[in-house]
């Protein structure tokens, strides 16, 4: 298909307003995307129609809600080749989904001394939850280091890796730097050593092809959000035979399969790992996001976002006193860079004040950070409806603050 730009930015009434009376140009996709109608009409039709409560339904509205959640699960097994629909839990976002592998992996698995191996270019969310676990269990979170050109250190796994290693964690995409990380060969060389794998694929899957049985991943987690879906909705992929042997993370209804005073027995999965009334409304318009991105395909947006990449890469390098962080050479469409002294906070504010949004600040990736020794980046990440357009508006307004800051 080619791309049909204007379409696709037709779905998007939001962005055709003014900021600050100027065209608005948005840039910080990594944190969040905006919303598409056919994601607003979903949210709407499900309250105006049927609104009811899922599962153990007894009436038409709870039914026909249970239908419309319950073919999401479907859809995100297709959109990730999961073997099965039991391999996909809902959660509040990728945050949720670590934690919860985190405290129920390593409730069953981690004992003193036991290792997990987190890399260095990890989002917080991914950091902290195995922090927690291993304070808990007396383990300990070894790094996986990352390169000057924003690489993981791959090689060093077979070093890294003992009898007392207990899983991987590491991003497919990083938040900070654009680097897809080769994980279909880190999962390689953990498997060797029957060492599981989490994937934190937040910054992927809205970019990136995925296949999750292609990977060979055994978990794999994700936000709404961040896919032009509501937030407030994560996913959690796990293969059954993790999931089967791990314990629940949450108590409460819809994870039990009888409950007296003296025992509980729970659900089967993926039920077990859903307590409680999970977003409703917010899994069934994420539907609603998912068809939208398979109907643009993934190889398609993969390649007109690389476009941009290359496009806004080449004109940023005309800057001078530009660097940016992160070159490997397989990346998404993520820009980090600094300029001069000057602090980043100090551009995204004029930027901001020109109608570009972009993002400043340690992006919750404080390791990172401290390994490049910086306080920030300002950072620049592309979506769907970007264009080399918006890019030209960018340059302009970058310049036009880096004359005003000097
Ligand atoms: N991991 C990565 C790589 C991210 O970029 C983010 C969001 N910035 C998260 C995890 C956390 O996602 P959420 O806030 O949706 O839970």
């Amino acid at each position: 298909m080619s791309y049909d730009i204007q379409k696709i930015r037709s779905w998007f009434p939001v962005l055709s307003q003014q900021v600050f009376n100027k065209p608005l140009v948005y840039f910080d996709n990594a944190a969040s995307t905006q919303k598409p109608v056919q994601v607003l009409n979903a949210l709407q039709k499900l309250h105006n129609e049927f609104y009811g409560n899922i599962h153990r339904a007894a009436h038409y509205m709870a039914d026909k809600t249970t239908l419309e959640f319950e073919a999401v699960r479907d859809k995100v097994k297709d959109f990730i080749n999961a073997g099965s629909r039991e391999e996909i839990i809902f959660t509040k976002g990728t945050t949720e989904s670590a934690n919860l592998v985190a405290a129920s992996y390593g409730e069953q698995f981690l004992t003193r001394g036991s290792e997990i191996i987190v890399s260095e270019m990890e989002h917080h969310s991914n950091i902290v939850p195995w922090q927690l676990v291993a304070l808990n269990k007396g383990a300990k979170i070894v790094k996986l280091p990352v390169s000057e050109s924003g690489e993981l250190q791959t090689g060093l796994l077979p070093e890294l890796i003992n009898s007392k290693t207990r899983l991987i964690s590491v991003t497919h995409v990083s938040n900070v730097l654009g680097t897809i990380n080769p994980i279909k060969q880190i999962i390689e060389t953990a498997h060797v050593r029957n060492i599981p794998v989490f994937i934190d694929g937040a910054q992927a899957v809205q970019h990136i092809p995925v296949d999750v049985q292609e990977l060979d991943a055994d978990f794999y987690a994700f936000s709404a959000h961040k896919m032009y879906g509501p937030n407030g909705v994560g996913v959690l992929y796990g293969k059954k035979k993790w999931l089967e042997q791990l314990p629940p993370y949450q108590g409460g209804g819809e994870m039990i399969s009888e409950v007296t005073f003296e025992k509980t027995t729970f659900s089967e999965i993926p039920f077990k790992f859903e307590a409680g009334t999970p977003n409703i409304t917010g899994v069934a318009a994420f539907g609603a996001a998912i068809d939208l991105l398979q109907e643009i395909g993934l190889d398609n947006i993969s390649a007109w976002e690389h476009d941009l990449l290359e496009y806004a890469t080449s004109r940023l390098k005309g800057i001078n006193g530009l660097k940016i962080f992160g070159e490997a050479p397989k990346k998404s469409g993520v820009i980090s860079f600094l300029i001069d002294e000057i602090h980043p906070f100090d551009i995204g504010a004029l930027l901001d004040k020109m109608g570009v949004a972009v993002r400043t600040g340690h992006h919750c990736a404080d390791p990172l950070m401290k390994f490049y020794n910086i306080p920030g980046t300002i950072r620049a990440s592309f979506g769907i409806y970007n264009t080399k357009d918006e890019i030209d508006l960018f340059m302009d307004s970058l310049k036009r603050a880096k004359e005003l800051l000097n």
